[in-house]
């Protein structure tokens, strides 16, 4: 009998995805069966997101299609409960500075308390994306900034389009 599918899910709010996300996205690939892309859909977010959940998971669609094993999802619910219902065992995690592991630490914890059964692997984000995150982006397009580079062509046109003044 063939063993169960290594399955690992990425959550994040992907609001854009940007380059940074694209490598942790791509490097899991290679270290999984299937990596499901989740997407926080989530009305009880506070803050409200620039593009919806469709415009969102079209942009990785786009940017991860070259990969064979990819799925991306929306959710909205906590994300181990979301991982076991996929029958993933791992979440995986990118790390930039010392801020995101502060905080990883903590939702480590708490995703242990609540399931003991899905490990979570974080890692490093890459020399280039360090300092990269879709805030960031959004920041710059904001103020007409050059955000080529950062996230794919097709999304840069679009913050342009959304942010640009
Ligand atoms: P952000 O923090 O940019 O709003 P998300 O909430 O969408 O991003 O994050 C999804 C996941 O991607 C998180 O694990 C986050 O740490 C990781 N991530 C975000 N930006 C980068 C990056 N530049 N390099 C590596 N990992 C990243």
């Amino acid at each position: 009998m063939a063993p169960d599918p290594r399955i690992a899910v990425c959550p994040g709010s992907y609001d854009p995805i940007t380059n940074g996300h694209i490598d942790i996205i791509s490097r899991a690939s290679g270290m999984f069966d299937e990596v499901i892309v989740a997407v926080v859909n989530a009305s009880v977010r506070k803050s409200k997101s620039l593009f919806n959940a469709e415009e969102r998971i079209g942009f990785i669609e786009h940017a991860t299609g070259h990969l064979p094993n990819i799925r991306v999802v929306p959710f909205d619910k906590l994300v181990v409960d979301f991982a076991r219902e996929q029958g993933a065992k791992a979440i995986v995690k990118g790390l930039r500075a010392i801020s995101d592991f502060e905080y990883e630490l903590e939702m480590n914890q708490l995703n242990r308390s609540l399931a003991s059964d899905v490990e979570s692997v974080y890692l490093m984000a890459g020399p280039q994306y360090s300092f990269l995150s879709s805030s960031g982006v959004k920041e710059i397009a904001t103020f007409g900034g050059d955000v080529s580079g950062l996230v794919p062509e097709e999304v840069a046109r679009r913050l342009q389009e959304a942010l640009g003044r």
